[in-house]
């Protein structure tokens, strides 16, 4: 039965017709945006940890689960760490952030980017979207670069401040890679180390090459509600073994390998994933495949039902790239963006948990002091974008 006759149309509100149409392909209710599933070996490593007693910092799950997300992403080295925010303090680090630095993210992302940056006492300095990838607009940014910064002893330094602008941390919004094209060669052009924030990219890709193996650095999270989790977990990508190394020493309390001596040669963080997290993200790995197609297939099925509603877009993998789809995203037109409250409030009622966009990160109180481009394409996306139910076994529920 199609939810759509002509008589809905007449008597139903945009809200309203929203709601029918994930009922559609979600079922009944109720939805979480985005579940874990552990449909594989979970429960069968984790009882191999508690077995082995080896429940902590090292353990072969450690080993395992790093090699295994190398080989996947194709990435040389994944070293793991307890959440991704830890894993994006650390490729700053690497990438050679230092006190009162600048660090280019966008105003669009999770809080996260812009809590790693001051963690190294550097200033995040906000950056534009583009409506095309949801990440950072980067013809906007290259001209904003040539306006407003000059090259001084290989570095990129910030007219108006006069500090180094180190790094550009882009991040692959609810999956979908940037543009990578493009801010390899902003990163080039104008001396900035790029990392990638793959935090929500795990199995999405720019021209068959996974997200994340780009740039001097990646960085993964295996958080809750993440494509795959280890409870909490996350990762550094690089195809630099220096880098590799150093970012193991650093996550590792900094400590030089010896049998009984404990001698740390800088100063180092406990950021290591413990075999217990580890032993899950080995299973989750396995199912990623499956995750990741069933994810697609969601979204097949709401493209078809959201198609017939007028003023809203689903938004779909960009051209050259190959999305993992982790939070399905609504896109309203402007004319309809007073009415997102009430579609949230609609969805939310029913039992399908939905979330806008983040607030732009230059509007919260600890951020608000620094220095941003014009940032209108992220504003208007940050009111007229809503997460919609993306775990991938919603799937299986209906039809
Ligand atoms: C989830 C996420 C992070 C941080 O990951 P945690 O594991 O929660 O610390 C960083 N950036 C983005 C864009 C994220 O979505």
């Amino acid at each position: 039965m199609s939810i759509i006759n002509i008589k809905d149309v007449q008597i139903k509100t945009l809200a309203e017709r929203i709601v029918l149409a994930i009922r559609e392909i979600a079922g009944p209710g109720p939805a979480a945006l985005h579940e874990p599933s552990f449909a594989g070996n979970e429960w069968l490593y984790l009882k191999e940890c508690l077995d082995s007693t080896f429940v902590s910092s090292v353990g072969k799950f450690v080993d395992r689960f790093e090699s295994d997300l190398a080989m996947f992403t194709g990435a040389k080295y994944a070293i793991s760490v307890v959440n991704g925010t830890a894993a994006l303090h650390i490729a700053l680090k690497l990438a050679g952030v230092k006190a009162n630095d600048e660090v280019l993210i966008p105003a669009l992302t999770f809080v996260a980017s812009a809590n790693a940056v001051t963690y190294c006492n550097a200033i995040p300095h906000f950056v534009d979207s583009e409506n095309e990838t949801l990440g950072v607009n980067v013809s906007k940014l290259r001209d904003y670069l040539i306006s407003h910064t000059e090259q001084r002893a290989g570095c990129c330094i910030n007219l108006t401040s006069g500090r180094v602008i180190r790094a550009l941390v882009p991040t692959h919004v609810f999956g979908h890679p940037a543009d990578l094209d493009g801010l390899l060669a902003i990163a080039h052009d104008f001396n900035i180390n790029l990392i990638e924030d793959a935090a929500e990219s795990l199995g999405s890709y720019y021209h068959d090459q996974h997200t994340g193996t780009f740039g001097l650095l990646g960085v993964l999270s295996f958080n809750g509600n993440k494509t795959i989790t280890t409870g909490g977990g996350g990762a550094i990508l690089t195809n630099n073994l220096a880098l590799a190394r150093h970012a193991k020493h650093l996550t590792t309390t900094a400590k030089l390998p010896h049998l009984w001596e404990y001698y740390h040669d800088e100063i180092g963080y406990n950021y290591r994933l413990p075999n217990l997290n580890a032993a899950l993200g080995c299973a989750q790995l396995e199912q990623l495949p499956s995750i990741l197609s069933a994810k697609r297939e969601l979204f097949i099925k709401y493209q078809n039902v959201f198609a017939k509603i007028e003023g809203i877009t689903l938004m779909a993998e960009p051209a050259q790239s190959y999305s993992n789809y982790w939070l399905q995203t609504l896109l309203l037109d402007s004319n309809l963006i007073v009415k997102r409250d009430e579609i949230l409030q609609a969805t939310n009622d029913s039992g399908y948990m939905t979330r806008p966009a983040w607030i732009l990160l230059n509007k919260l109180e600890s951020f608000k002091q620094y220095p941003r481009m014009n940032l209108e394409t992220a504003l208007l996306l940050s009111k007229c974008l809503i997460n919609i139910p993306s775990s991938p076994g919603l799937n299986k529920n209906n039809g």
